[in-house]
């Protein structure tokens, strides 16, 4: 007979692997597939390009279509310099809490996930329930898109994604997107007393930001959307969070280096404000050109999440208000793979169990109470799949 555990020492399994972003998930892969695997729930993995880490899902019940996606990620953020009184790497109980890195964001979750699928396999479900394991979520989102597409390849089509985000189990319907880019300007160096025969890499990139900044005027005297008004500010913002450039005051900068990031609300599209801002690249590349034409810019864009747009009358958002009892809106100010799962076509909220403030911290931590409470809400699910 295979040992059961409970979602507590699931737990304690899934934050012992330091399954940062950085590194290889592997080895918490291999784990969870050998623990389903003892319990009869055959997964399969979808290896990263390079090989290192890996995607996994699962599904129980019948192979029809209509069931639930239980979405959560493997990786963590890291704990470099941060100061811990506990051991990141060990669930520590202490005054009602358990701490440890991934406890809140996201190995709660799929702990109580994982003992859900196993406790589902011994119940006779009317739809299937189907279990989604990412990596790389916390740099950006974008490997996701591998895992969703296997799933639709291979499984027969859920109606409805719960990404199990810590929410304290409100359902949140919507978020805003984002996408950034990694700007290198590349200009020509002179002695700045003949400017004018030299390209300023910084002079270059203020262009470029001084459209940011009118684009952001723009967008918040504009009247707002209805999908976007629920947030905080409720239009669509670009930023600029590092720049760096040049070498002395009297010589023409021959690099800048700057990123720049949009904020996406629903309603907007992130691959149209990605066309405009390369518009406006390939114009002032091309003055920068017509001066010096080993002048140049180029563009890394390295991430991009398309913001959770709120359904009206969606299945996810209607099955998780039945179990969870919130009836509230909520929209959040993070991004979550959330917005991809809707992107292919899913019906999507974000809920469970924990405090969003408590994620990425150190001494990170979720309430026993809500971990709890995350139990009861898959234990409702599962009642509800089995009717
Ligand atoms: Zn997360």
């Amino acid at each position: 007979m295979p040992q059961t555990l409970s979602a507590r020492d699931i737990l304690d399994r899934l934050v012992a692997f330091p399954s940062v972003s950085r590194d290889s998930n592997l080895p918490l892969i291999d784990w969870v597939e050998g623990y389903l695997a003892e319990h009869g729930i055959g997964a399969t993995r979808v290896p990263s390009p390079c090989g290192t880490k890996a995607h996994l899902f699962a599904q129980v019940g019948p192979d029809v279509p209509g069931g639930l996606i239980l979405s959560g990620h493997t990786d963590v953020v890291p704990v470099d310099g941060q100061d811990w009184t506990t051991d990141p790497w060990q669930v520590t109980e202490r005054d009602g809490r358990l701490y440890g890195r991934g406890t809140c964001d996201m190995k709660g979750f799929v702990a109580l996930a994982i003992a859900a699928m196993v406790q589902a396999r011994g119940m006779d479900l009317s739809r299937p329930l189907q279990l989604a394991l990412s990596y790389d979520e916390e740099v950006g989102c974008m490997a996701v898109v591998d895992l969703i597409h296997a799933m639709v390849d291979t499984l027969p089509r859920a109606e409805a994604v719960i990404v199990g985000e810590p929410t304290t189990l409100r359902v949140v319907t919507g978020h805003k997107g984002g996408t950034g880019y990694r700007v290198h300007m590349r200009g020509f160096e002179v002695h700045s007393s003949i400017l004018h025969r030299g390209v300023s890499a910084v002079m270059e990139a203020a262009r470029l930001i001084q459209w940011a900044n009118e684009r952001n005027a723009e967008n918040a005297r504009a009247t707002p959307g209805p999908l976007a008004a629920a947030f905080d500010p409720p239009w669509t913002t670009l930023h600029v969070g590092t720049i760096a450039g040049g070498t002395a005051h009297n010589i023409t900068a021959r690099d800048c280096h700057f990123s720049l990031s949009f904020r996406v609300v629903p309603g907007d599209d992130p691959e149209t404000w990605c066309a405009a801002f390369e518009a406006e690249v390939a114009r002032i590349e091309a003055d920068m050109k017509a001066i010096r034409p080993e002048a140049a810019i180029h563009l890394d864009r390295y991430f991009a999440l398309p913001p959770l747009r709120p359904e009206r009358g969606g299945r996810a958002e209607e099955r998780t208000r039945r179990l969870s009892g919130d009836n509230g809106s909520h929209v959040v100010s993070y991004g979550t793979e959330g917005g991809q799962f809707q992107a292919q076509g899913y019906s999507t909220v974000v809920c469970g169990p924990g405090d969003i403030a408590q994620a990425h911290q150190p001494d990170e931590f979720i309430e026993i109470d809500q971990f709890k409470a995350g139990a009861a809400f898959l234990d409702r699910l599962l009642a509800e799949m089995t009717a």
